[in-house]
């Protein structure tokens, strides 16, 4: 053990997806399908209220919380796309991307030893960020089978007098699962029962697709008061390099959330808040087009896998898709790293996302048409030459 630094941090895994793109970076003249970011830049009418508001010299400080007319229009914004209302006084917080506000979120309620539970396969930083706050992480293996659901009956399963949290992600990064309304019912009636809070992260809410509605949790009745609600604006309006997020929440919770991040981060920077004001406001066109194309693009990602034979989950949401690839006889590391050595193609291993995901490769479809066909033609050839 390495005495200078933290035995807690030693103790958590550096990202794997982190690991594998220095490979990528190093290589050159790869193409990418491992980059869980829209390809497209952020629109024109939000840049230029960026550019804006620093040609008017916005470049100071805002309150903790954020902009007051931001939260106006995050309260608004979020009771019109998931039916919750919360008050822009002392209900929403702005954060440096829904990464911080998970961050601030389990630390502002977890006491060393809390359990908390969540789905796997998940994103990268929910199991190391419960252990940077002192929590244990629970995870849950969700199936293919069933769609990547998670289930009330597994929760409850689960719980014992140390939990005090579920962490949800619907639609899911990296397996594109939706949650059923039915299911989601129960798992709020399970956490009103156990009194669990729930952290649920919603930054794919606006990405679903086939008519299919994304449900919040927070909207269910009694659960406002015990769920912390994360969105952002990185992924429907292309505007992952701004780093803005917002957590909203009761009104104690986002007060000790708030705490945390005056002493570490002050507040996000303005000219991103003064972006996503005009996002927020005006993006809804913007969001459509680039809905479009991910949702042409998912038509074709699932059409070239099934004519691949991989088994996979239909995505209903986010822009993954979370193949088996089983049948090569490849764990998913040799596979991701065997396709980009002799394809020059990169695919995330599924255990980036966790135990549950060996087996699996995550394929963003955030990558131009032009580029997808391509990949899954040199990904064809592997299999073909990988099953002889
Ligand atoms: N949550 C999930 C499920 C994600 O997939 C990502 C990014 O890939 C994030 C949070 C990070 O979001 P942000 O850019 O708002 O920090």
């Amino acid at each position: 053990m390495n005495s200078r630094i933290s035995s807690i941090v030693q103790k958590i895994p550096k990202s794997g997806i982190r690991d594998f793109f220095e490979i990528v970076q190093s290589m050159g003249d790869v193409i990418s399908l491992g980059i869980g970011e829209p390809d497209f830049v952020t629109p024109w009418h939000i840049r230029e209220a960026a550019i804006y508001a620093l040609e008017k010299g916005k470049t100071a400080y805002t309150s903790n919380l954020g902009l007051p007319r931001l939260r106006n229009t995050i309260a608004n914004y979020i009771q019109q796309k998931l039916q919750v209302s919360y008050s822009p006084k002392n209900e929403i917080l702005v954060c440096v991307g829904v990464s911080e506000g998970i961050d601030l979120a389990l630390r502002a309620i977890l006491n060393p030893g809390d359990e908390v539970l969540y789905h796997e396969p998940c994103y990268v930083s929910y199991g190391p960020t419960i252990t940077l706050a002192g929590g244990v992480p629970k995870p849950l293996s969700t199936r293919m089978e069933d769609h990547f659901v998670l289930f009330a009956a597994d929760i409850e399963k689960a719980i014992t007098p140390r939990t005090k949290v579920l962490m949800l992600n619907f639609p899911t990064n990296p397996t594109g699962a939706l949650m059923p309304y039915e299911e989601l019912t129960k798992i709020a009636e399970l956490c009103i029962k156990h009194d669990l809070l729930v952290v649920t992260d919603e930054i794919y809410s606006e990405l679903t697709y086939d008519g299919l509605a994304h449900h919040s949790i927070a909207a269910l009745s009694q659960m406002k008061e015990r769920t912390i609600l994360l969105h952002g604006v990185s992924k429907a309006f292309a505007m992952t390099g701004w780093r803005l997020g917002f957590a909203c929440g009761p009104a104690d919770i986002i007060e000790a959330m708030m705490k945390i991040h005056q002493y570490s981060i002050l507040c996000a920077p303005i000219m991103s808040q003064e972006a996503a004001i005009e996002a927020l406001e005006s993006g809804a066109p913007s969001l459509l087009k680039m809905h479009h194309e991910y949702a042409q693009r998912r038509n074709f990602v699932a059409a070239a896998c099934q004519e691949l034979k991989l088994p996979f989950s239909f995505p209903r949401g986010a822009f993954y898709i979370f193949p088996n690839i089983a049948k090569t006889g490849l764990s998913s590391k040799d596979f991701a790293l065997q396709l980009l050595q002799e394809k020059k193609v990169a695919v995330v291993p599924g255990t980036a996302f966790g135990a549950a995901g060996e087996g699996y490769i995550r394929c963003s479809y955030a990558t131009n048409m032009e580029k997808l066909k391509i990949a899954f033609e040199k990904i064809a050839l592997f299999i073909s030459e990988k099953t002889k």
